[in-house]
């Protein structure tokens, strides 16, 4: 079999035929490239589809989650300096975002499915503590009900950083709607990805949906009235036209990565990988698919000889990131997160995965070793 890619990102955007080209040439006609009506039809699309009453698009995943702490810090009249908790394994932007809103994200370790918990938030509680990250790690739902008790009890906000979950569900309820914000990327490898870089913030809030709009707008309510030293950050016209596109089809493509988790959870020798959430298929909506071995490095160096691509979600933690050396709080160790950052291993996952594929991968990892 051929080169089994981690993403083919060509083949992805070409499934949706002319629609994506359509959609782009509407707004290149149209004459509007900013703040027009493409973007208020996605925000309004998005906050139903999450279920949140306010949308508001942004430039990207981390502004997202900067404006939302940045709205909070406001909105509370939180201190520089006040403390967020994040979990240790996740993707920077999570933390570079609470040190960009000028307050101290503070670590804590991360559970059997890579996810911080309220119980593990509660080993880093200070007073200074005013809110907590739990971020939807892979594509798997955090504890939101427990997260939402947790928080209250201890008069705490909650962010939810949704980038890698988009139409993942609790209880029937979709993340993007628990927490008093939450942060979606519209990262092209992402669930729901842009043609280029996008993002939103969803709340039920509408002083904090305003906020971010003010903030995301230099700061002002009207134009030329700066009330704010904001920045510049915009979903453009172009990206909410495709995203209202390939939203329509989110659903059944996170259907697909279900059913390519199942044939993973089916192929793969247990005793000799981890599967991620013990082969159960029904949580995730599979952002990544993220196995664990002891045998890693020599895992993914095998699997390229024999031309699958892998990918490692991620191979530090937040503590071992230079960029944070000198802003993030670690009260506590995370053994877990560091587990995972020596044993994860992505593989290939996505809508237009075949079944023969899966087997063949399947076949290439049962016969390592
Ligand atoms: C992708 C991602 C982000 C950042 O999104 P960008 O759009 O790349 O800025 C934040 N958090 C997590 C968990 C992500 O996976």
């Amino acid at each position: 079999m051929c080169h089994i890619p981690f993403l083919p990102l060509q083949r992805l955007t070409a499934s949706y035929g002319s629609e994506l080209t359509e959609a782009v040439q509407r707004v290149v006609q149209s004459g509007y490239y900013l703040n027009g009506e493409a973007l208020a039809e996605f925000e309004q699309q998005f906050a139903h589809y999450v279920q949140a009453p306010h949308c508001v698009g942004v430039a990207s995943g981390l502004d997202a989650l900067m404006l939302s702490l940045m709205a909070m810090k406001q909105c509370y009249d939180w201190s520089d300096g006040d403390e967020v908790i994040v979990p240790d394994m996740t993707f920077v932007a999570t933390a570079l975002a609470v040190v960009r809103a000028g307050l101290v994200p503070v670590s804590a370790d991360v559970d059997d499915n890579g996810l911080l918990t309220p119980e593990a938030a509660q080993r880093v509680l200070s007073a200074r503590t005013r809110a907590v990250v739990p971020v939807h790690l892979y594509g798997h739902p955090a504890p939101m009900p427990a997260f939402m008790a947790w928080a209250e009890a201890h008069g705490l906000l909650v962010l939810e950083d949704a980038a890698q979950a988009h139409g993942a569900s609790v209880g029937g309820r979709p993340v993007g709607s628990w927490g008093h914000m939450a942060a979606f990327s519209f990262y092209p490898g992402k669930n729901l990805g842009a043609l280029g870089d996008g993002g939103a913030v969803t709340t039920a809030h509408p002083q904090l949906a305003e906020h971010v709009r003010i903030l995301a707008n230099y700061g002002a309510r009207q134009k030329y009235k700066h009330e704010y030293p904001g920045i510049n950050s915009r979903l453009d016209e172009v990206q909410a036209a495709v995203l209202s596109v390939k939203l329509r089809r989110l659903d059944a493509d996170n259907a697909r990565r279900r059913q390519v988790a199942a044939w993973y959870a089916q192929g793969l020798d247990r005793s000799m990988y981890r599967l991620p959430y013990g082969g159960d298929v029904t949580q995730s909506v599979f952002h990544l698919y993220p196995l664990r071995t002891s045998q890693r490095d020599a895992l993914q160096r095998y699997l390229a000889e024999h031309c699958i691509d892998t990918l490692i979600h991620y191979p530090r933690t937040l503590r071992q990131q230079p960029a944070l050396s000198a802003s993030l709080r670690t009260p506590q160790p995370c053994q877990q997160a560091q587990c995972w950052a020596e044993h994860e291993l992505s593989l290939p996952i996505h809508p237009l995965l075949t079944l023969s594929e899966v087997q063949h991968i399947c076949e290439v990892m049962n016969a390592f070793g």
